[in-house]
């Protein structure tokens, strides 16, 4: 067998690389170019935009900047080399880049892949905080964040990257969707990933105009308070499945529907979980 000829069939393939290889490369740069401004933001901490802070103790930029990048890049690679050794599979599958299909059936797909996709993540997300040991030995690296930044988003144990782009390439594959279909819906899943960890609800941010995502403070509310809200984009498998929606962020919302901002909300919670601290650090403001 001529090994070298088949490791170098890989490069001769366009499919391969406009498959695995490209569907990879948009997914992390559309992740970068949402997560990149929003740590920058995150960063600068501006006055202006306090207010909308969720959690108004300050974010963890400059100690997470450096190990966040260097697990992606690890991640990628790792991704990438998995990628490499299941080709054989993958390329059997039926997502194609021949015709594409009518806008309602891209548009069907893409409601599918968020509805599956949400459904096993949030199954995925609840056993890793329920094993013992996955949530100590992998999922316990991306909670070491508490107050989170954009680029906090993918900053994850290996395996756990490895398993989400799993989840993610899943209703693709069993719909055989077009390729571009593909990578719309790898756009739209990293944009939910950063904005989740944008750690600021503020009501231009045009995140808001996906119809069904819930925005930034769902997610916010998990790694604040570490356990419920494991779901990504919808709220019902927390609120009505699982029964492990945190009453905390129900509170946010109506809180918010009377028009108190993040900060003032924030403020509200901790004076509940202890009067006596709350008021002197608000008295000190
Ligand atoms: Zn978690
Ligand atoms: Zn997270």
């Amino acid at each position: 067998m001529n090994v070298f000829g088949y490791w170098g069939g890989f490069y001769n393939d366009p499919w391969f690389w406009q498959f695995p290889m490209a569907t990879l490369a948009i997914s992390m740069a559309a992740f970068l170019i949402v997560a990149t401004p929003w740590t920058i933001v995150a960063w600068l901490d501006p006055v202006s935009l306090r207010k909308y802070k969720i959690q108004q103790k300050p974010f963890e930029v400059k100690k997470f900047l450096l190990p966040s990048l260097g697990r992606i890049f690890i991640n990628n690679i790792i991704l990438a080399a998995l990628l490499v050794l299941i080709w054989p599979l993958l390329k059997l599958t039926a997502v194609h880049n021949n015709e594409l299909p009518d806008w309602y059936v891209v548009v069907a797909q893409l409601v599918f892949f968020v509805l599956l996709d949400d459904f096993l993540y949030y199954w995925m997300h609840r056993y890793m905080h329920e094993n013992k040991w996955l949530l100590r030995n992998v999922h316990s690296v991306h909670h070491r964040v508490r107050n989170t930044c954009g680029i906090n988003g993918n900053y994850m144990h290996w395996l756990e990257y490895v398993l989400t782009a799993t989840l993610t390439l899943v209703g693709s594959v069993l719909v055989g969707a077009h390729i571009y279909v593909v990578w719309l819906w790898v756009i739209i899943r990293q944009i939910e990933g950063a904005d989740g960890h944008i750690g600021y609800d503020i009501p231009w941010n045009p995140v808001h105009l996906l119809p069904v995502y819930q925005g930034p403070v769902y997610h916010d509310f998990h790694h604040a308070r570490f356990k419920g809200n494991y779901a990504g984009f919808l709220p019902y498998l927390d609120k009505y499945m699982g029964k492990t929606y945190i009453p905390a962020y129900l509170n946010y919302l109506k809180a918010k529907n009377k028009g108190l901002t993040a900060a003032e909300i924030d403020l509200q919670n901790r004076e509940e979980l202890n009067p006596s601290r709350a008021g002197r650090q608000s008295s000190r403001q």
